[in-house]
This record gives C-alpha cells, sequence and structure tokens, in this order.
C-alpha cells in the first residue's frame, strides 16, 4: 500500500510538527499507511518538545510528486504547503485557519473548527474514532496546544482549548504551566540566529486583493533585545521583498510573558498599519497583539 504523507505548513512551528505525529499515530493505530513529514527545520521550541519525549523529528522533504496521497494538518493554503502540492491527491485536511487559495479536484475529509490548534482537534477525532491516547502522544498535542495559545492567554485560545489542554495534561502526567514555560522560553533564544534566518523561523506568506504580503513571528522575554537587531532586520526584509515581490512586510516581535508585540513593518503597503496603531517610523507597537491569525492577519487583509 502506498504511503501517505502527512504534514504541516512550511516553517513548520510545534503545532505543525506534533500534529503531523500525532496524525501519524492516528492513522497507523486505524490500519492506514501513513508517515508524518516535515517542510522546513525544527525551531528549538520544537526541539525541547521532542527531546522531552524522546521523539525523532519526521524527515524533512522538498517537494512532494504528482498523485501522492497526503494529508495537511494546520494549514490549508497552497502557498504554504509543500512544493507540488497542486498535484497531489489530498484525501484529508484537518485545520484550524482561515480557508483560502485551496482547492482539489476530488472529494475529501476536510475538518476544520475555530479553535486555538490542530491538536486540539485532533483530540477530539481519537475520541471520534474510539482509538486510545497513549501519555506521548498526549504530550505531543498538549505541547502544540500550548505553543498555538501561548500556554492558554492567546485570543485564539477557546475554552475548547483549555478543556482539551486540562484532559491532556493527565494523561500525559505533566504540570503544564511549569513544562509550558519553560518549552516556550526553549523558543526565545534567538542569539544564535542570523536576520534572516529569524525572519523565516515561523514565516507566512498569503495574497489578498492581488497584495502578497509576509507576516513573520518571534517570541521573545525581551521585544527590546530583539529591536538592537532592527538595522540588519530591516536589511534582510527589503531584500526578502524584493526577492519574492511582497508588498508588505511585518515582522511581529511577541513578547510571551507580557503578551504585547511591536512589529517592524515594511513595503509599499506599509502605510495600512497607521489604520490601527501607532507607527514610529517602520516600527509598529501593537499592545495586546500576540495572535497573527486572529488580530493580525484580519487586520491586513481589512486594509489593504
Ligand atoms: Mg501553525
Ligand atoms: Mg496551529
Ligand atoms: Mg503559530
Amino acid at each position: 500500500m502506498e504511503k501517505t504523507l502527512i504534514f504541516g505548513h512550511k516553517n513548520p512551528d510545534t503545532d505543525s510538527i506534533c500534529s503531523s505525529l500525532v496524525m501519524e499515530d492516528l492513522q497507523t493505530k486505524l490500519g492506514k499507511e501513513a508517515k508524518a513529514v516535515r517542510l522546513g527545520e525544527i525551531s528549538k521550541e520544537t526541539q525541547y518538545v521532542l527531546n522531552y519525549f524522546g521523539i525523532t523529528a519526521p524527515e524533512k522533504i522538498e517537494s512532494i510528486e504528482e498523485g501522492q496521497k497526503v494529508i495537511l494538518v494546520d494549514h490549508n493554503e497552497f502557498n504554504q504547503s509543500a512544493d507540488g502540492i497542486e498535484k497531489a491527491k489530498i484525501g484529508m485536511v484537518v485545520d484550524h485557519h482561515k480557508i483560502a487559495n485551496f482547492c482539489t479536484s476530488e472529494p475529501l475529509y476536510y475538518l476544520a473548527e475555530p479553535v486555538g490548534c490542530t491538536s486540539t482537534i485532533l483530540y477530539n477525532l481519537y475520541n471520534r474514532y474510539g482509538v486510545e491516547i497513549s501519555p506521548r502522544v498526549a504530550g505531543l498535542m498538549l505541547s502544540a496546544i500550548i505553543s498555538d495559545t501561548l500556554l492558554l492567554k492567546s485570543p485564539t485560545c477557546t475554552s475548547v482549548d483549555v478543556e482539551v489542554a486540562n484532559k491532556l495534561a493527565e494523561i500525559a502526567q505533566i504540570n503544564m504551566q511549569e513544562y509550558g514555560l519553560d518549552m516556550l522560553k526553549a523558543g526565545t533564544d534567538l542569539s544564535s540566529y542570523t536576520e534572516k534566518e529569524l525572519l523565516f523561523l515561523d514565516a507566512k506568506t498569503s495574497q489578498k486583493n492581488g497584495v502578497k504580503y509576509m507576516v513573520a513571528q518571534v517570541n521573545t522575554v525581551s521585544i527590546e533585545d530583539v529591536l538592537k537587531r532592527q538595522a540588519k532586520l530591516e536589511e534582510e526584509i527589503n531584500a526578502v521583498i524584493n526577492a519574492e515581490n511582497l508588498q508588505l512586510f511585518v515582522f511581529v516581535i511577541t513578547d510571551i510573558v507580557n503578551t504585547n508585540s511591536k512589529s517592524i513593518v515594511l513595503g509599499e503597503k506599509a502605510g495600512i498599519m497607521q489604520n490601527g496603531y501607532k507607527v514610529e517610523g517602520s516600527i509598529v507597537d501593537m499592545p495586546g497583539v500576540v495572535s497573527r491569525k486572529k488580530q493580525i492577519i484580519p487586520f491586513i487583509e481589512a486594509n489593504i
């Protein structure tokens, strides 16, 4: 039987990696041949999770072949997916993002819920199929929820996520607050990355009204520390804008402790930020903003 490949979005975050591994576990337990893979490097936060649970990272792939059977988790937009996705056979999508730039030629399972994390949906899928969740798989799902909801503090976090996270913490036998803060902090060590690498740690490209834009996000415990690298970051952002023909680049620096952000915004559409935020030069002050999906992208799409 041909193996179905399971993957999350490019520049994978903890949800994309963990939900792929979790989906592999579920499919395998349902007797299907499926394998988690990834579309980019493992972040420090995700590496912390994999080390903690003694799990090897999924294999990295560059593109997929025509007719390859795939399951998408944590994304649907083709421009965030594997190269060649247009000609793949998408059998299933489990996601918690807006649906855009997505189209298939055959029927499929599509499971979308407006919750804080893909793993929250997967938890319910285990229950639906009556498959038991092992402590390790529970730990992966919990890590994904902690990552996507910033330890249940992001506005994307729903009461369902909170309920599921508590159940998973119990199955995994983990102190959520303690583990969660250690995990998030592991992802804030940005010192070893070049400015260019910082831009692509967690970057997503999208398109609306013919405007192509990118929103990248880094987590930190000190926004000022990251802004010490502003000049070099701006140089690299401008290079990406030119190389990828972007009209807007928003580099979001999020303080995970105080749940605030500041952004460096460049590109010909940068002026739209003034419609909602205090702007000084290229720096945009975003108090209380932490969610790209629920706060930043809707703002951009309402204004471009
Ligand atoms: Mg994600
Ligand atoms: Mg997610
Ligand atoms: Mg994210």
